[in-house]
């Protein structure tokens, strides 16, 4: 529903060429295919779970470079693309968000779901940074190099609520990247991990407020070492324990 039937087969029998592993930045051996199923599969039984419960966090997922056809910026599927559309298929919901606050625009997820009125994409993101070419979202809000913890959160705020008024969503998506830290490798924000934190509370209560359910995926962020990003990341799974269930 949200990929091209050639694509998904290409990546199914590890099939793609040179230019398109490029373009992906991943090799594509059994276990990265595995792994693309399984973040897929976790991103809808957690939308699932949200529908249920209210919140739901996959630790994995927010594959965002992915396109229909393509792979890109290590996303081979876009999980949460497929997990919007399967639930409007089968008319669990009518109207779904994707709140996304990697530090990179969420150009896969827009191109796939941009002209379809049952979706709006949020993205906030740094302009400097990867994709070069940007896609439109619903509503995109592209930040300076350099944005700390109080301008970021001054921004975020009214945009997010303004958005679920307007829109008046049955489901959520949020993609909570960890690379607008102040010290990830490729994100050229200046979150310190109290903002990233302050970032997600607000997401999670904008919705909480709301009674909207809502399901989260973990999208980037880029260290030496794993069990930094790991403590990054950790920070969502902390205040979303604090704040479940709704
Ligand atoms: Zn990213």
């Amino acid at each position: 529903m949200a990929h091209e039937p050639a694509y998904v087969a290409a990546v199914l029998g590890q099939r793609l060429g040179p230019a398109e592993l490029r373009r992906l930045g991943l090799p594509l051996t059994a276990a990265v295919v595995a792994r693309s199923r399984a973040a897929v599969g976790g991103t809808l039984l957690t939308a699932r779970l949200a529908l249920a419960h209210g919140l739901a966090c996959n630790t994995a997922g927010g594959s965002h470079h992915a396109f229909a056809g393509f792979g890109a910026g290590f996303c081979v599927f876009n999980d949460v693309a497929v997990a919007a559309r399967v639930l409007l298929a089968e008319g669990a919901v009518r109207r779904v968000m994707v709140i996304d606050l990697d530090v990179h625009q969420g150009d896969g997820t827009a191109a796939i779901l941009g002209s379809d009125p049952a979706l709006f994409t949020l993205s906030v993101h740094c302009r400097t940074n990867f994709p070069a070419r940007k896609e439109r979202s619903t509503r995109d809000l592209a930040l300076d190099p350099e944005t700390g913890d109080q301008a970021y959160l001054a921004a975020l705020g009214p945009l997010a609520e303004a958005a679920l008024d307007g829109f008046r969503p049955d489901l959520v998506f949020y993609n909570a990247g960890v690379d607008p830290h102040i010290d990830d490798r490729l994100g050229r924000l200046a979150l310190t991990d109290q903002g990233l934190a302050a970032r997600d509370a607000a997401v999670l209560e904008a919705c909480r407020r709301r009674g909207l359910p809502l399901a989260v995926v973990v999208g980037g962020g880029y260290a030496e070492d794993v069990a930094t990003v790991a403590a990054r990341h950790a920070l969502l799974h902390e205040v979303a324990a604090e704040l479940a269930p709704w």
